[in-house]
């Protein structure tokens, strides 16, 4: 029996599952697919919110500017990807200047340091590619941008190394309440290196649901009080690297009668990212690009800045906000549930069943913060002691791309497939990949390499080195490269001649 099931392996899981990890308690996190970050936190704007745009007084603003506040020092500490950029929200009309002012006042009140509101001809100045339009902008120097995949990948790392037990391929598929602690219903779907399928059960006594879009799924099965979460899609156009210093900044609109407006953003590994659209949808994994969605990143970014070379465009990709329809009460020690706030707590008719759950944006950014939240919860359970063998750093090389000739020398001394490299455009070598499959929460499929080091990032996405990634994963593994998936199951790249006749 676990002290603590985590459901779900995304940056909320994960930021969970390594917080806890400071304790004496036993933690399994379960994870429904092949890596974690696989959800709506690999498809997201990467930012990391300054913490002006949260209603006052809810958990998303008190969490977001916690969150921001904590994730610079985490980023040295795990080592993941995060650049300070700071932020600018743009307004277009005299008349709606008042909305921006609220913002202001309101990042004012939610604890934002060093905001400032600029003339237009002062934004013009640090951004000289934005629109003659803008009339004035918000500037919130503390926003920054952050790598989400090695985010999420760091804090499964440093709690694997810290004791927590990652099953991945699990899924969770219904729940039972036993006296004093859970039953857990398991499907093991097959993985690379284990075939097996099966259905079996887990035990807990506290459970954590930070399963994302299904986090009401997984609540139903415990709760008569029922939740809802509606997808609302996202869609985005990614840029190549030689358009990434086209503004230093992320760049907002300010939202208006007209509408919400999109973002234009440099991103950690040096492309520049424009989107996202918002489409409330039904189905939960439609993640589709559109042509509709992308006319409209098109049509809206050129209003922030009219030179925006969209043309660079490399890729398009989508995500989905885990938008609450349908909430209740939970416990949490600030008594906070409002309408549109993250729900976060102890669900009051399933004792140790914590509920973390409608993580929309401002998410990533508050996901450390989260993680210290849903601690102090637990703490309130269990009281438990740390652990003097915590280990809070995670080692990390400097990426053979960003390193000087001098360290890469002394890398390929040290592991000759340093010298091999495989992926062109991001230069990543052979020695990098192999890491990432032998790494605690280790890479199993082309995505999750993608995730750890950035091979198949590039302008040719994949084209030309997926083949030879293909060829390491099998190698590493010792599994046929026909085994080797995209991400889950099913997204295989190569047929066994033989077996197909
Ligand atoms: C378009 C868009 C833009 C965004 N931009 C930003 C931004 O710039 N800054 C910001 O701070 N936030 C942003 N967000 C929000 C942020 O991405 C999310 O808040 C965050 O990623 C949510 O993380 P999560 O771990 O809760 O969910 P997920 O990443 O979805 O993780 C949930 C996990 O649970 C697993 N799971 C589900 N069901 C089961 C089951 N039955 N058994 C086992 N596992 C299961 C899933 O496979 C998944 O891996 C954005 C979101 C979107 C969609």
């Amino acid at each position: 029996m676990y002290d603590i099931i985590i459901i779900g392996g995304g940056v909320v899981g994960c930021s969970i599952a390594r917080w806890l990890s400071q304790y004496k308690l036993d933690i399994a996190l379960l994870e429904r697919s092949s890596d974690v970050c696989e959800g709506t936190s690999k498809a997201n704007s990467g930012i990391c919110h300054a913490g002006y745009d949260a209603k006052t007084g809810t958990l998303k603003a008190m969490l977001n500017v916690r969150g921001s506040k904590m994730m610079e020092a985490l980023s040295k500490e795990l080592g993941f990807g995060y650049r300070k950029c700071g932020s600018m929200v743009l307004c277009f009309d005299e008349n709606d200047k008042d909305k921006l002012v609220e913002l202001y006042d309101r990042g004012l009140k939610n604890g934002v340091e060093d905001l400032k509101i600029l003339s237009g001809k002062e934004a013009l100045g640090i951004e000289p590619n934005l629109s003659k339009d803008v009339v004035c902008a918000l500037h919130a120097p503390t926003g920054a941008i952050v790598d989400p995949f090695t985010l999420t990948v760091a804090m499964a790392e440093n709690a694997a190394i810290n004791g927590v037990t990652f099953k991945l391929c699990h899924e969770v598929t219904g729940i039972q309440k036993e006296s004093g602690h859970y039953r857990i219903h398991v499907t093991k779907h097959p993985s690379l290196t284990d075939h097996e399928q099966k259905e079996y059960d887990e035990e807990a006594k506290i459970v954590i649901n930070a399963a994302g879009l299904y986090a009401d799924k997984i609540h139903n099965m415990v709760s008569s009080a029922k939740i809802s979460i509606t997808p609302k899609r996202g869609e985005y156009m990614l840029l190549d690297t030689t358009a990434g210093s086209f503004v230093q900044r992320t760049i907002f609109q300010l939202p208006t009668a007209k509408g919400k407006g999109v973002l234009i953003t440099p991103t950690t590994h040096g492309n520049l990212l424009v989107g996202p659209t918002a489409l409330d949808i039904e189905d939960k994994e439609d993640i589709e690009t559109t042509l509709e969605g992308l006319s409209e990143i098109k049509e809206k970014s050129v209003l922030s800045a009219p030179g925006v070379p969209l043309r660079e465009v490399i890729t398009s990709f989508s995500g989905l906000r885990a938008k609450l329809t349908e909430r209740c009460d939970v416990i949490n020690p600030d008594d906070l549930n409002k309408e549109g706030d993250f729900m976060i707590g102890e669900v009051p008719d399933a004792k140790g069943f914590i509920d973390v759950a409608g993580i929309e944006s401002p998410g990533l950014s508050a996901a450390p913060a989260i993680a210290e939240y849903v601690s102090k919860i637990v703490e309130k359970m269990t009281d438990p002691p740390l652990k003097e063998s915590f280990i809070p750093q995670r080692k990390v090389h400097i990426p053979f791309h960003n390193a000087d000739n001098k360290t890469r020398l002394e890398y390929i001394k040290e592991d000759p497939l340093y010298g091999n490299i495989i992926c062109r455009c991001c230069m990543v070598t052979e020695a990098e990949i192999v890491n990432a499959i032998k790494s605690p929460v280790g890479a199993t499929t082309s995505d999750a390499i993608k995730r750890r080091t950035g091979a198949g990032m590039g302008r040719c996405q994949s084209g030309f080195c997926n083949p030879r990634v293909v060829e390491i994963i099998s190698r590493a593994l010792n599994v046929p490269q026909e085994a080797v998936c995209k991400n889950d199951t099913g997204s295989e790249f190569l047929v066994n001649g033989k077996e197909d006749k």
